[in-house]
């Protein structure tokens, strides 16, 4: 069923309707309000937040999230909308999160209408599928054309960022740092929406960036399968695969033993190598994997 049906079905029609509304509803400590016409739905009072992130919508004014919760302003949620896959809008993924060696790499990039054919045609919507050597010669030509920021965290800085925040806090720090600067390389051009492929609850996203300076929030929106969603996504997966795979390469030159992907058992096998070398993992590797103690005890055991 449709989220917007679904609420329609949770909450009791049991206030004054205001003009446009087609529900007002007191319960469970919040008042929730849905408009008829923009498919909007308010939440406000104590527990907005808890009552706003039940739903399948994504939060699209989280102004006040920066702030206290006492702070009484309302969350407006948002379903996604119907023509989400044909609309201007930045995308944002990350990768490496899955691999022990090599960086964590978050990509933003920003996709008009006009090039969503083009990308199309290129192979992009099924970036799954492409090997790395196509990847390797098809990104150049995309990030000729496309707006794009990386945010590439080399080991080192992750592990050293890693000792203050989790693999997610990590990652929220890195989207929201890629679309502070992409929208600054875009401007004027406001994208139509931000849509950044969830790793997270939005509510934790936001809890993520609290303490940050600048936090953008506006009209973004997480979904699961985002390279589904809109092609912007599969874009920023991309090229986030494309730093990926340099960085590993500049990496595994550096040490001169090729650097596996992945966290499997080769991994640690290369992971040992490294160390019977006296080579410092912290440089190539994301340590609080537990690669790095199956390491260790196979260092042990030469
Ligand atoms: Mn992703």
């Amino acid at each position: 069923m449709d989220t917007l049906k679904q609420i329609l079905a949770t909450y009791p029609n049991n206030m004054t309707l205001p003009a446009g509304a087609i529900l007002r509803s007191k319960s469970f400590d919040v008042i929730v309000t849905v408009y008829k016409k923009s498919g909007k739905v308010m939440f406000q009072g104590k527990n907005e937040l808890i009552e706003a992130t039940r739903w399948d919508m994504t939060i699209q004014d989280s102004h006040h999230l920066n702030t206290t919760s006492s702070n009484k302003k309302a969350i407006v949620a948002n379903r996604l909308p119907n023509n989400l896959s044909q609309m201007s809008i930045i995308g944002s993924d990350e990768v490496g999160t899955g691999a022990y060696f090599g960086p964590l790499t978050v990509a933003s990039a920003y996709v008009e209408t006009q090039n969503i054919q083009w990308l199309t045609q290129m192979g992009v919507m099924d970036s799954k599928k492409l090997t790395d050597h196509q990847i390797m010669t098809l990104v150049p030509k995309i990030i000729e054309k496309i707006p794009y920021h990386v945010v590439n965290i080399l080991p080192k800085k992750y592990n050293e960022l890693n000792k203050n925040y989790n693999a997610n806090a990590i990652k929220a720090l890195g989207h929201n740092f890629a679309l502070i600067k992409l929208l600054d390389k875009i401007k004027p051009i406001q994208p139509e929406l931000i849509l950044i492929d969830q790793f997270t609850r939005p509510q934790t996203y936001w809890r993520y960036l609290r303490q940050q300076k600048l936090i953008i929030n506006e009209n973004v929106h997480f979904i699961v399968r985002g390279e589904q969603a809109h092609i912007a996504v599969a874009t920023a997966s991309l090229i986030a695969r494309y730093i990926e795979l340099k960085t590993l390469h500049d990496l595994s030159l550096e040490v001169n033993i090729k650097l596996p992907i992945g966290a499997g058992s080769n991994v640690d096998q290369v992971a040992a190598r490294l160390l019977q070398q006296n080579i410092d993992l912290t440089n190539y590797a994301k340590l609080h994997f537990a690669n790095t103690k199956k390491a260790e005890k196979l260092d042990n055991h030469y």
